[in-house]
């Protein structure tokens, strides 16, 4: 039995159902003994209200819970109100992101970069918060190329992050080629990979468009004749999973972060597969 830490990302629901859903997932997927659970945050603050709820929500039942925070399109003053808040409440970990620009954006706000989000974090709260910040091993759709992205990461470590978790992948060369890079850039702190397992092939396929992730070929052909089939699909999904993350615990990697989508079945099943033992 291996045993590493593990995180677990969810979004923060909209309705009475799903806030029942979540409580149901996070108590089934808390046997892990995660390090934290993380809640996203919908780009231009969208979702801030009912992110810091679901956050709160987490850590009175005991876990540690880590906000999102992106900075697009946003003040100084709006991201200095969550951070006193969160603060306030005890948070001591954030995940600082610049989120994706919103269609008809007319003001990018204060920020360009996540990188000077990360930079105003530590200008106004010191060394109180544990920044994890986004990497992209398959290269971030916008970068004018993959070493201006390994830079543009390096500059948010440079900022101040403490670690950083990757955007899904399902080459875990890909991976390994960007963890060699960052070595041979100075860049020296824990790079998670992000997990994403294989719920739907439709979402998954236009999620992976847009966010830059590649499904390989062969993976994408398989998973195509599934479409109809959802149960094959997920058998599929799973065992392609439950493969990569042997690859990377077998590679050492310092930790696993799941994106959940608000779901634990799936994801206890690999973990159970790839025979992570639930931390002490
Ligand atoms: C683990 C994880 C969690 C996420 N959670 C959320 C979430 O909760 N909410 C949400 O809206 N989105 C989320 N995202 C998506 C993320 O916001 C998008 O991928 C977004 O497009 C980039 O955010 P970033 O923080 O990586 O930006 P940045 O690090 O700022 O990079 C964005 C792009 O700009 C380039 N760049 C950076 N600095 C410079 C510079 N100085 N000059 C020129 N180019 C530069 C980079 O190379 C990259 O192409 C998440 C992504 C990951 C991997």
């Amino acid at each position: 039995m291996k045993n590493i830490p593990l995180s677990f990302e969810f979004f923060p629901p909209k309705t009475a159902d799903g806030i029942a859903n979540l409580r149901e997932t996070r108590k089934q997927l808390a046997v892990f003994k995660p390090e934290f659970f993380s809640v996203t945050f919908g780009a231009g603050g969208s979702t801030r209200d009912r992110t810091m709820e679901t956050v709160y929500e987490m850590q009175a039942e005991g876990y540690d819970a880590a906000p999102h925070i992106s900075c697009i399109s946003s003040s100084k003053e709006e991201i200095l109100e969550l951070l006193v808040a969160y603060k306030e409440q005890g948070i001591k970990r954030l995940v600082a992101l610049r989120g994706d620009v919103p269609s008809g954006l007319v003001s990018a706000g204060d920020f360009k970069y996540a990188a000077e989000l990360v930079h105003y974090i530590r200008q106004e709260t010191g060394d109180w918060f544990h920044l994890e910040v986004a990497a992209y091993p398959e290269v971030h759709p916008e970068a004018i190329s993959a070493a201006k992205d390994l830079d543009n990461f390096k500059s948010k470590i440079d900022a101040g992050a403490n670690s950083a978790i990757t955007q899904y992948f399902y080459n875990a060369d890909a991976y390994f080629k960007f963890v060699d890079d960052c070595v041979k850039h100075g860049i020296d702190v824990p790079i998670v990979p992000g997990i994403m397992p294989i719920y739907n092939y439709t979402q998954l396929a236009r999620f992976s468009d847009a966010c830059g992730a590649e499904i390989p070929r062969w993976l994408r052909k398989r998973l195509e004749v599934y479409a109809d089939d959802l149960p094959s699909l997920r058998a599929l999904g799973v065992d392609v999973v439950s493969n990569l993350c042997g690859q990377l615990l077998s590679a050492g990697v310092p930790s696993l972060h799941f994106y959940t989508l608000n779901q634990a079945g799936i994801i206890s099943t690999i973990i159970n597969n790839i025979g992570l033992d639930s931390k002490p």
